[in-house]
């Protein structure tokens, strides 16, 4: 049987959920996009203006697409009047498990039965939600990137008791946005991209910590010899440290593994509140225009 998508929804408004709906309109689909504040969403609705408007003056896109986008775009705070006629629901709200999972519970008594019910979350895997629901088969994780307009990759990460048809729908969908989905046999925290990337960045900091050389020349051979565009030290500095603390503080707490707790030069600069470009101190400084 095939999963027939017409109208979604996508919960939470910040960073992910603008972009994302944005993204699903813009494909075509009927989209809500719900936050508990308002405030939130009017942000929202100025912040996908600017960029939007910016991709035509640029040429990256039609004027007439956006305007089509606009017109298939509700935001609302009224969750479940869209809920209740939706056949996906893309849940982007704040990375808290308890939180997540009465979203889920509450989506599952609105929604239409058949309807998916997806979390963009990059570090709770899926099972840890679809246990709130009545339709474990119809949960999993789409993981879309930051900025979600420009970045190609969604990861399709199932649980153990997803429906092959749920990640065949999914999958589908993530095609109909123009976008590439990467499927997951299983579900493992970090998933493919991000785990890559700390395999990566914790190599980077023990070879710092080592005393092997300075960060900037492990940056500098990162970019010159594998051709990354930034490297990972720079990256941390843009993702922000205090994110990158947290994520691993995450992943410790599923793994139990002290391997996964942060490494202590990331923990000296997240006490120090030195985060990155965002307070204007990390690995590098940046000093205000
Ligand atoms: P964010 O803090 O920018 O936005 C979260 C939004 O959710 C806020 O606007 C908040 O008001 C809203 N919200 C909170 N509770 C809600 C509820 N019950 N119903 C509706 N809205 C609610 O967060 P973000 O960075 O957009 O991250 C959202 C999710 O996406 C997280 O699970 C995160 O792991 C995942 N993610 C983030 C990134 C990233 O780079 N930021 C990348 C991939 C995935």
């Amino acid at each position: 049987m095939t999963i027939d998508i017409r109208r979604a929804v996508v919960l939470g408004s910040g960073t992910m959920g603008s972009q994302i709906a944005a993204v699903v309109a813009l494909a075509g689909y009927t989209t809500a996009l719900v936050d508990i504040r308002q405030e939130q969403l009017d942000h929202a609705r100025a912040e996908l203006t600017k960029r939007l408007d910016r991709d035509v003056e640029k040429g990256r896109r039609e004027r007439a697409d956006v305007d089509a986008a606009w017109e298939r775009l509700t935001l609302t705070t009224d969750r479940d009047a869209v809920a209740a006629n939706a056949d996906l629901v893309i849940e982007a709200a704040v990375e808290d498990l308890t939180i997540k999972r009465s979203i889920f519970a509450e989506l599952d008594a609105v929604c239409p039965p058949d309807a998916l019910l997806v979390t963009n979350s990059s570090n709770i895997v899926s099972s840890r939600v679809a246990d709130a629901t009545e339709r474990p088969g119809k949960v999993c994780n789409l993981h879309f990137f930051n900025p979600a307009l420009v970045m190609a990759c969604v990861e399709v990460v199932p649980h153990e008791g997803t429906d092959p048809e749920t990640v065949e729908a999914a999958v589908a969908f993530v095609e109909s946005l123009g976008k590439t989905p990467v499927k997951l046999k299983k579900e493992v925290p970090g998933f493919l991209a991000n785990r890559l990337l700390n395999a990566l960045r914790r190599e980077a900091v023990d070879l710092y910590e080592d005393g092997v050389a300075d960060f900037k020349d492990i940056d500098l051979a990162a970019k010159t010899a594998l051709g990354h565009p930034m490297g990972p030290f720079e990256l941390m500095d843009l993702v922000g440290i205090d994110v990158v603390y947290l994520i691993r503080l995450a992943e410790y707490e599923q793994t139990g593994d002290p391997a996964s707790l942060p490494a202590p030069s990331i923990t000296q600069k997240y006490e120090a509140g030195d985060f990155g470009r965002k307070t204007g101190r990390g690995w590098y400084e940046y000093p205000a225009e």
